[in-house]
C-alpha cells in the first residue's frame, strides 16, 4: 500500500508491480491493520489434471482471442481507452459529474489520440495475449499509461481535455496508492458542490492546476484532502447534494453514464460492491461497446444483467481476466455493426422472446443443457485443469452462488433494497432533453431483477433459491 492506505483514505488501493486492485478501499483496510505489504513465495508448480488437453485448449483460446476484433484488435491497439468513441456516440461518456453523456472535445482524450501521441508499447499481465495495458512516454521515460475509467473520469467528467495531465495524475495516484475512479468521483462532486455554493472547496470544473496538490493532500489527509479522503457519500451527508453524489453503496460510479445504457444503470444499482461497472455485470458490452441492444429499453436487460454478473463472477473466481469473456460476442457484430444481420441480432436480443429464453436457460443445469458455450472455453479449461466436470451451466451456477453469497454478506451487514439505488440525477433527470427515455427506469428493472434472481422484495435471497444453489447458510448469515 502507499501513503493513501497508510492514512486510511477510504478508496486506497493495493498495488502489485504496475497492476492495481483499485476498488473497495482494500488499501485502507491493510493500513488500518498496519500491514504495509504482503509477500508470497514458492516454487511448486500447480498440479494439472490433464496437461495435454490444457495445453491444446490454451493454444486454441489464445488464437481465438487474437483473431477477435475486440480482444485481438481494439484492445491491443488502443487499450481500454479505445472505447471512448463508442461511449461518445452512445451518450455514455460521463461528463461534468454525470450531468451529460457527451463531451465535445472527446477526441483529445480518446484511445486513438493516446496511441498516436504517447504510446511507447503495450504492456499487460503475464502471458496475456491481449496486453491491454499501455506504456507511455513522459520526460523521456516510459511509465504506465491510464486506462479508460481514469481517462473518462479525469477528462470529460471534470471538463478537462488535457491528456498529458491525466497521464501525470494517473502515475501520481498509483504512487500514492489510491483508486483513480473514486478519487475522480470525489473531486467532480466537490467541483459541483462548489459551483452550487454548497461547499467552498475551491475546486472548479475545467480548472486543473491544483489537482496534483489535491491528490497529495488526499493521500496525506491535509486541508480539503482530509474530507475528500472520506468519499462522496460522506461529503453529501455533510454538505448536501445527494441527488448528484455519484455513488452507490458508498462507492463512486465508473465512467459509464447509465442514462444511455439502462442495463448498466440497473447493474450499478444492484451491484454487491456498489458503483462498480464490473460487479454490475457490464451490460455496457451489449449496450453500445460491442453490440447495440436497444440501450435505452428495458426489455431483456434484467436477464442480461443477471447472466453477465454470474459469468463474470465465475471467471473472476477462476482467476481469469474479464476481458477474455468478450470474445463471446461474434466478431461480425463488432466489425459490421450497421449490417442488416447485426441490426436484426440487436433487435432480437432486445425481444421478449430472448428475455424468456434467457430466464429458462438460467434455470437449467449441465444435465439439461450439457454444452460448452462457443467463445467461452473457461468451462472446458476448468475441467482440464481441475479434473472436475464443468460445463457452461455449472460455470453460471458457480457465479450465481458467489453473487448470492456476497448478497447475503451485505444483508448481514445491514444493506436493504433501499441501498439498491442510483443517484437522483440518473433516474429523475433526462440526460438529453430531446430524448424522453434518456433516464434509468430503475423501479421496473429492479423488480424484474429481483424476481429473476429469486430474491424477495427486500432484495434478500429466498430460501428456495439458496437451496437450489446448495447454500444452506441463510439462517446463519441473517
Ligand atoms: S489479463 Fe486482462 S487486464 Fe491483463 S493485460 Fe490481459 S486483457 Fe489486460
Amino acid at each position: 500500500i502507499g501513503p493513501a492506505g497508510e492514512h486510511r483514505v477510504k478508496y486506497a488501493n493495493l498495488t502489485s508491480g504496475e497492476r492495481v486492485a483499485g476498488r473497495g478501499g482494500t488499501g485502507a483496510v491493510l493500513g488500518d491493520k498496519n500491514v504495509k505489504a504482503i509477500v508470497a513465495r514458492g516454487n511448486r508448480k500447480p498440479d494439472i489434471a490433464n496437461p495435454e488437453k490444457t495445453k491444446q485448449l490454451t493454444k486454441n483460446w489464445v488464437a481465438a482471442l487474437r483473431k477477435h476484433p475486440f480482444c485481438g484488435e481494439r484492445l491491443p491497439k488502443y487499450g481500454t481507452a479505445g472505447l471512448v468513441r463508442s461511449m461518445q456516440k452512445g451518450h455514455t461518456l460521463a461528463t461534468k459529474n454525470f450531468a451529460a453523456g457527451q463531451y465535445d472535445n472527446y477526441e483529445a482524450i480518446s484511445g486513438e489520440t493516446l496511441s498516436a501521441k504517447y504510446l511507447i508499447k503495450n504492456k499487460g499481465c503475464m502471458t496475456c495475449p491481449i496486453q491491454c495495458g499501455r506504456q507511455v512516454g513522459r520526460s523521456g521515460k516510459a511509465i504506465k499509461g491510464p486506462e479508460l475509467e481514469t481517462i473518462g473520469l479525469w477528462g470529460p467528467n471534470l471538463l478537462n481535455s488535457d491528456l498529458q495531465a491525466i497521464i501525470e495524475w494517473n502515475y501520481q495516484m498509483d504512487e500514492l496508492g489510491m483508486d483513480t475512479i473514486s478519487a475522480a468521483g470525489c473531486v467532480a462532486f466537490a467541483m459541483e458542490l462548489n459551483e452550487k455554493g454548497l461547499w467552498q472547496s475551491g475546486l472548479e470544473f475545467g480548472v486543473t492546476d491544483q489537482i496534483p496538490q489535491v491528490l497529495h493532500d488526499i493521500a496525506y489527509r491535509r486541508g480539503i484532502g482530509d474530507e475528500l479522503a472520506e468519499g462522496t457519500r460522506y461529503l453529501s451527508q455533510k454538505y448536501g447534494g445527494s441527488e448528484f453524489a455519484m455513488q452507490v453503496k458508498g462507492m463512486e460510479l465508473s465512467a459509464y453514464e447509465p442514462r444511455g445504457a439502462v442495463g448498466q444503470g440497473l447493474g450499478y444499482a444492484v451491484s454487491n460492491r456498489g458503483g462498480d461497472h464490473l460487479n454490475a455485470g457490464y451490460t455496457m458490452i451489449y449496450e453500445g461497446l460491442a453490440m447495440n441492444v436497444k440501450p435505452r429499453k428495458v426489455q431483456a436487460k434484467a436477464e442480461l444483467t443477471v447472466l453477465n454478473q454470474n459469468i463474470m463472477e465465475a471467471a473472476s473466481a477462476a482467476g481469469s481476466c474479464l476481458f477474455t469473456l468478450y470474445a463471446f460476442v461474434p466478431g461480425f457484430l463488432i466489425k459490421k455493426p450497421h449490417s442488416v444481420i447485426s441490426r436484426v441480432v440487436n433487435a432480437v436480443m432486445a425481444s421478449s422472446l430472448v428475455a424468456a429464453t434467457l430466464r429458462l436457460v438460467m434455470k437449467a443445469n449441465d444435465k439439461v443443457l450439457p454444452i460448452h458455450m462457443p467463445g467461452l472455453p473457461h468451462s472446458q479449461l476448468i475441467s482440464a485443469v481441475t479434473g472436475m466436470r464443468v460445463k457452461f451451466m455449472t460455470l453460471c451456477q458457480i457465479g450465481e452462488r458467489g453473487y448470492n453469497l456476497e448478497r447475503l454478506y451485505n444483508v448481514k451487514r445491514g444493506l436493504t433494497a433501499a441501498d439498491d439505488r442510483l443517484p437522483g440525477r440518473l433516474v429523475n433527470e433526462l440526460e438529453d432533453p430531446q430524448l424522453p427515455d434518456s433516464k434509468v427506469p430503475l423501479a421496473i428493472l429492479k423488480r424484474k431483477y429481483y424476481r429473476i434472481r429469486g430474491w424477495d422484495q427486500s432484495g434478500v435471497p429466498l430460501a428456495k433459491t439458496l437451496r437450489r444453489l446448495g447454500l444452506v447458510l441463510r439462517d446463519f448469515l441473517i
